[in-house]
């Protein structure tokens, strides 16, 4: 595998590195104060062409490398876990599900305009009582005619104010248990449907994230995603992707935490010399320094992976998970090196251990990664090719 950036990569990382120096850094700490979602910054990133990276040309996107994708990721984290979080709903969760999986008609309705960035996407499978245990979901959508009727309600969807199209997940057929989910794409602005954020959140104050509800709302037939019964198949195959995001996301948050401590280990003094020169602060930070490596490492070959349009459920759950975990450390570690400033708003690293906790139960908590892996481990789980993948890196460029 060739973890070498190309000169395409290496420019995009300086662009969105310059876009979160101007356009985030200087605002995050109010906004995140302030517990204040902009969406002008979606906009900004759709300006640059960062709302479909990884989506070929032929959609609206980029029809730049997964890698990519991953770059655009880790620097927006460095910026806030909010705005990389937007991305990884929408281009993770949505817009790569639509590629994935939609019809030639769904894909120039919905995929190209996400893709653009002139409408936004999210994913809505949580429900109040199905987290981790996603069959146990309640909501229903029930065949009538040319339509469907969606009854029930998601929390902790991310952009639930603010996205236009959800991709929503409910049983078609309760009694076939997971394989009665069916996957349909929602549009906000149909009746019965509401939204409603929610506040007091630990992390990740600048992002919006609350309950959806469906009271009734008609969702014509073409809305379905695949077959019926292949919700659940498509929810995980989602999480493929979107997880991959989010392990990008937690490299650039450890990147932060490093940068954070080298920076105040060489100015801060204790007993006649930098804290830096003192073992057990060394210790931190040789920490952080080797999380980023491993977690880049884990991150990039499963990427290589998605490039190739090789299955990687199992290579990004890795990646997701200890990615995730030692950016949470990191974010641990850096407070702890700032000593009590580390404990003020002064400083972005409280922002950094707030925002580490959420990547650390979302997309699959650390428990339920902890348990994928063993069970490939044991020779208890093996993922087979789907009947639709993800289409290769080489695929989409020769869809320009
Ligand atoms: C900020 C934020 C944004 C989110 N955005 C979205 C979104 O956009 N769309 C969406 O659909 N969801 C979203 N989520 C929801 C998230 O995916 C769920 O919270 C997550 O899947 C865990 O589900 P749960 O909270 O119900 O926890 P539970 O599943 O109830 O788990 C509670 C605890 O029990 C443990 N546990 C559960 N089952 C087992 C087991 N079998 N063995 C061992 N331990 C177990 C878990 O690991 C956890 O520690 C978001 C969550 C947050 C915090």
């Amino acid at each position: 595998m060739d973890f070498n950036f190309s000169e395409e990569q290496t420019m995009l990382r300086s662009t969105v590195r310059s876009f979160v120096d101007k356009e985030i850094l200087p605002y995050i700490a109010e906004w995140d104060r302030e517990g204040q979602f902009d969406p002008a910054v979606m906009q900004r990133l759709a300006d640059l062409g960062l709302m479909g990276v990884c989506i070929p040309e032929e959609y609206g996107g980029s029809g730049m490398d997964y890698n990519s994708l991953a770059i655009v990721c880790e620097e927006l984290e460095r910026g806030d876990t909010a705005f990389r979080t937007s991305v990884s709903v929408h281009t993770g969760l949505n817009s790569m599900t639509l590629l994935q999986w939609g019809t030639e008609e769904q894909k120039q309705k919905y995929l190209v305009p996400q893709a653009k960035g002139e409408k936004v996407g999210a994913y809505g499978l949580t429900e109040p009582g199905a987290g981790s245990d996603v069959a146990s979901l309640q909501s229903t959508a029930i065949k009538d005619g040319d339509h469907y009727i969606l009854n029930g309600s998601k929390s902790w969807i991310s952009l639930c104010d603010t996205a236009d199209h959800f991709l929503v997940f409910a049983y078609t057929d309760k009694e076939k248990h997971h394989k009665g989910i069916s996957a349909f794409i929602v549009e906000r602005n149909w009746e019965g449907f509401d939204s409603k954020a929610t506040k007091g959140k630990l992390g990740i104050r600048s992002g919006n994230t609350g309950e959806i509800f469906f009271d009734h709302v008609k969702v014509p037939k073409e809305n379905l995603l695949g077959e019926e019964g292949e919700g659940f198949k498509i929810a995980m195959a989602a999480l493929d992707n979107g997880r991959f995001t989010v392990a990008a996301g937690a490299v650039g948050q450890i990147r932060a935490c490093l940068e954070a401590s080298v920076k105040y280990a060489n100015e801060r003094e204790t007993f006649g010399k930098p804290i830096g020169k003192h073992q057990l602060v060394q210790q931190m930070i040789a920490r952080m320094k080797a999380g980023l490596e491993m977690s880049s490492l884990l991150v990039y070959r499963a990427g290589e992976l998605k490039n190739e349009g090789t299955r990687n459920t199992e290579e990004t759950s890795m990646a997701k998970w200890q990615a995730c975990d030692f950016a949470n450390k990191a974010a641990d570690d850096a407070v702890q090196v700032h000593g009590a400033y580390g404990y003020s708003d002064e400083y972005p690293v409280e922002r950094y251990l707030r925002n580490s906790k959420a990547p650390v139960i979302y997309e699959g908590t650390r428990e339920v990664h902890t348990l994928m892996q063993a069970g490939y481990a044991l020779g208890y789980r093996e993922d087979k090719p789907l009947n639709k993948m993800l289409p290769a890196w080489e695929e989409n460029k020769a869809r320009v």
